[in-house]
């Protein structure tokens, strides 16, 4: 898939998602020995939130093999985060990363609150660096979102070659991923 097929496989699969009770995605036996037996090729990486109310396999309806998804408290891309897209990309030829943050995201709001207690504490650092002086909560959640975009494209360039790197946010009330 190209880099614009992928985007419209993942905005396809969010409005789906929107009117659907079960995620639509291929988790059939076909499917395990096939991506078991000849490798995986997952067109898009996924940096999202810890968070148990963003399931990214179900925004974007997706089965086994499709997504690469990373998920980590307040989407933080730190070096082993940003390891983990180098090694999508590079060895999976992924050709697309999603940097997915989310409505009402905690990781940001403890960071609004001041610093996390203990190894909170490296997470709250990163998002104090990515939000500033930012007080409002939904702003934040964006500015976060788009700091982790910055930091996957320093990271992995922007030849021709390079995958594409977008910011979403998935609001968690009604479901639908607004791109950046
Ligand atoms: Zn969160």
């Amino acid at each position: 898939m190209t880099k614009e097929e992928v985007l419209k496989r993942l905005k396809e699969g969010n409005i789906r998602y929107l009117s659907s009770n079960a995620n639509d995605g291929d988790v059939s036996e076909t499917v395990r020995i096939d991506t078991a037996e000849n490798g995986q090729h997952p067109y898009a990486v996924v940096v999202t939130c810890s968070d148990s109310r963003v399931v990214p396999e179900d925004i974007f309806m997706t089965g086994i093999g499709e997504l690469f998804t990373i998920r980590v408290a307040g989407n933080v891309l730190t070096d082993t985060q940003l390891g983990s897209i180098e090694y999508a990309c590079g060895h999976l030829h992924s050709p697309v990363v999603v940097v997915l943050g989310h409505t009402n995201c905690g990781a940001v709001g403890a960071a609004l609150e001041g610093d996390g207690e203990k190894h909170v504490k490296a997470i709250t650092d990163y998002i104090h660096i990515a939000i500033g002086n930012e007080k409002d909560y939904e702003k934040a959640c964006c500015l976060n979102v788009e700091y982790g975009v910055k930091a996957a494209k320093e990271a992995l360039g922007s030849g021709s070659d390079a995958p594409l790197i977008v910011g979403a946010m998935y609001d968690i009330r009604t479901g639908e991923v607004k791109w950046l």
